[in-house]
């Protein structure tokens, strides 16, 4: 099993509905976590790093940990670059042995968001068997959620969408529909559903083809999540929820046992609080028992 193509993987979650947790990792501890919990529920698994991470470990780390990790797991893994903005930080992480990458040029004139698009996924199809995200509209911080959210343009348009994904060559496709990085300030984000069931219709009405993301998932409603997963998004981005247990338990861990010295119990202690909170996911998903 262990290494998979992301867009079969996800294709299979859209015609099942139910969505595949892509979880954000910054260290090892995080990545050895998230997939001896995926294991546990035979899910299939996107380990995502976002560019600090990616620079910081080094995409070559980052790979040959996930290589490890993937091929002992008896489930299927994918790696995801997160959110890269830089065309030539994309080609390296690929080359390093991420599996999917996405290149977000969404803040970029539409044009352009198409040409560096485009340009990824050249590279990135030459190099195999490997896929491409693509952002089209923004999916904000939180700060500026319902600003984005109430602003039309910011979202992602569902006529440009279908261009979008025919000219890039995009494999698996982030549309903006109002979610947002980090902690919602509301409990009622305000989403778009019917935007996201129109685009979700245009590509995957018949048989599905293009694979829908939902960025943004901490602080999600349970029902929010699972009408979003019931309309085709089958991969749900969650990272804030994974740095706040990582950081909450270390926290808590620590101020506890204020005189001891021993690392290894605090990433234990640290494994089983980021594993809690995958199972929540997981649980929301509906992606247990699907590997
Ligand atoms: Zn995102």
């Amino acid at each position: 099993m262990s290494i998979e193509n992301a867009k079969e993987m996800l294709l299979r979650a859209t015609e099942e509905r139910y969505s595949v947790g892509a979880f954000n990792v910054t260290n090892i501890i995080q990545m050895e976590a998230v997939v001896d919990t995926a294991v546990e529920r035979k899910a299939p698994l996107i380990i995502q790093a976002s560019v600090a991470p990616s620079k910081a470990l080094g995409p070559k780390v980052v790979a040959s940990v996930y290589k490890v990790l993937a091929e002992s797991a008896p489930i299927p893994i994918c790696l995801h670059l997160d959110h890269c903005r830089d065309v030539a930080f994309c080609k390296e992480c690929a080359d390093a042995g991420y599996t999917n990458i996405m290149i977000d040029a969404s803040k970029q004139a539409f044009e352009e968001n198409i040409r560096q698009t485009r340009e990824v996924c050249d590279y990135v199809h030459g190099l195999g068997d490997l896929t491409v995200e693509g952002e089209l509209g923004t999916v904000s911080g939180v700060e500026d959620q319902i600003k984005v959210a109430e602003d039309e343009a910011a979202l992602c348009n569902p006529e440009q969408a279908v261009e979008f994904v025919e000219k890039t060559g995009i494999d698996i496709f982030a549309p903006a529909i109002g979610t947002a990085h980090g902690v919602y300030k509301t409990k009622n984000p305000k989403l778009d559903f019917e935007r996201f069931e129109q685009i979700s219709k245009l590509f995957n009405s018949d048989g599905a083809k293009v694979p829908l993301v939902v960025h943004g998932g901490t602080g999600l409603r349970p029902d929010v999540v699972k009408k979003l997963v019931a309309l085709g998004g089958c991969k749900f981005n969650v990272s804030t929820d994974l740095k706040h247990s990582l950081i909450d338990a270390t926290y808590d861990y620590i101020s506890r046992n204020r005189e001891e010295y021993n690392p290894g119990k605090i990433d234990i202690f640290v494994r089983q609080a980021i594993g809690e909170k995958i199972n929540y996911w997981v649980d929301m998903l509906g992606c247990a028992g699907k590997a």
